[in-house]
């Protein structure tokens, strides 16, 4: 039989009854030959009988977690797209599925079904194409680097308008759009640089710059983060140990780590690779962390930031002030630095008062807890004044330099690395 003009093939694996029998029904109505199972070992064995053009899956069910039936289906027959059907309370095990190689991810409730047929045919085109692709003309596969790496999941009915966004970003790092940006960190007695955060920036390549708050959540919400945070880390490494190649000073790397890095589990893993990839010296890597990335999930995390810490790499939490931090498990937590966000620096030039109240607080409880602190969005003098005053370490902001590109950065390094910054020879 001539494939093309068949019907198409779908497995649903569900243990809600009603769940599954809407899917079976709309997916049949619209023309899909449909089989459905009710929980993992039923699903994998009707796979492997009838090998389905696309899967549907639950991750919670009886005998089996979805992540075996995923893993068992990526093992056996690559090309086929499986998409999560599951509640928004798991987004951890979401990523970790798409981790696994689960292609797309839906949200339960599933309002519109008309999803379904959407995303089924997307996929499988997707997949035909893939097969394509993934084998050369000689017959050898591609190699893996040349594979797209990671898909765009799909967020049921609420993030239509995103996956144009989504898609672009997916082939974003293929087509090496991605660069970044390195703002300095500066002592505030003695104007010295004592490091650089690493800021992504998204260049398309239709001329247009993208800043983080126009892609980062998409990147995260569609799992994304996860292979472009890694590319983030090694390629931010590898600048450094080339700065100190040519020559730089010995500074601080800061680089932001989203909640989807944080939670894959993988991270302490990650970072010793990349570690020992590019030669970065740990006791220079500094990992910046919001505060509703480290309240959650308190022993897990205070687990995973202990074996960060016990690599030599120091941790920060970023935008403090902004989310909710138990100063009970702050304690706890081997954080060495405090980033003052920037709104309450700006603050600080509009209402003194308050303002300078919540910042000396911020100053006085990270001396407390022998942490470093940093103000971050410094943008004029008197800021800086009122910080130096209180014994703020550390200040980062447009009044010294905005992120600049690497070649830039180097040469900000070279000539401020030593002596001490101009405006503070007062
Ligand atoms: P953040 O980590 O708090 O970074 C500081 C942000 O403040 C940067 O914005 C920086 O350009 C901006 N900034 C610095 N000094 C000033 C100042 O004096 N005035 C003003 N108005 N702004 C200043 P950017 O680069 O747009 O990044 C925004 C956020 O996006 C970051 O906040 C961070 O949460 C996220 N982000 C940026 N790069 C990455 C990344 O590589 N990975 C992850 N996961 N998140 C990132
Ligand atoms: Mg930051
Ligand atoms: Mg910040």
């Amino acid at each position: 039989m001539v494939r093309e003009h068949r019907a198409f093939s779908a497995l649903t694996v569900e243990d809600d009854t009603e769940l599954r029998r809407s899917i079976v029904t709309y997916l049949e109505d619209s023309g899909f030959i449909v089989y459905e199972a009710s929980n993992c070992r039923e699903g994998i064995d009707l796979f492997r009988r009838q090998q389905p053009d696309i899967v549907f899956t639950d991750l919670n069910m009886p005998q089996g977690h979805g992540h075996d039936l995923i893993h068992a289906i990526r093992r056996e027959s690559p090309h086929t797209p499986i998409v999560v059907v599951s509640g928004t309370g798991v987004v951890d095990e979401a990523v970790e599925a798409m981790r696994q190689g689960a292609w797309d991810y839906i949200t339960k409730p599933v309002r519109d079904l008309s999803v379904l047929d959407t995303v089924s045919r997307r996929l499988i085109e997707r997949s035909r194409q893939r097969k394509y692709s993934s084998v050369a003309v000689d017959g050898a596969p591609v190699p893996k680097r040349n594979r797209i790496p990671f898909c765009a999941p799909f967020f049921g009915d609420q993030a239509h308008g995103s996956v144009e966004l989504e898609t672009n970003l997916r082939y974003a790092l293929e087509r090496k759009e991605f660069a970044l940006a390195y703002q300095p960190q500066i002592d505030v007695v003695t104007g010295r640089v004592t490091g650089v955060e690493t800021l992504l920036r998204w260049q398309r390549n239709n001329g247009t710059l993208l800043m983080p708050s126009d892609f980062i959540p998409v990147l995260e919400a569609s799992g994304l983060i996860i292979p472009v945070g890694e590319w983030i880390l090694r390629s931010a490494c590898s600048q450094y140990v080339a700065w100190r190649n040519q020559g730089v000073e010995p500074i601080s790397l800061s680089v932001n780590i989203s909640a989807a890095q944080f939670k894959s589990g993988g991270l302490p893993a990650l970072v010793i690779r990349i570690i020992r990839e590019t030669g970065m010296d740990p006791g220079r890597l500094c990992l910046e962390l919001t505060e509703n990335i480290v309240m959650d999930d308190i022993g897990e995390t205070i687990r995973t930031l202990r074996t960060l810490r016990d690599l030599g790499i120091s941790l920060s939490l970023d935008d403090f002030g902004t989310g909710y931090s138990s100063l009970n498990y702050l304690g706890m937590m081997p954080i060495s630095e405090l980033k003052i966000d920037r709104s309450f620096v700006a603050a600080l030039s509009h209402d003194r008062n308050n303002n300078a109240v919540l910042v000396d607080t911020i100053i006085s409880m990270a001396h407390c807890m022998s942490m470093r602190v940093v103000a971050e969005g410094v943008e004029n003098e008197s800021q800086l004044d009122h910080l130096s005053s209180r014994q703020c370490g550390t200040a980062q902001g447009f009044h010294f330099s905005r992120p600049l590109p690497a070649e830039e950065m180097f040469d900000y390094l070279s000539a401020y690395g030593k002596p001490a910054a101009p405006f503070l020879n007062k």
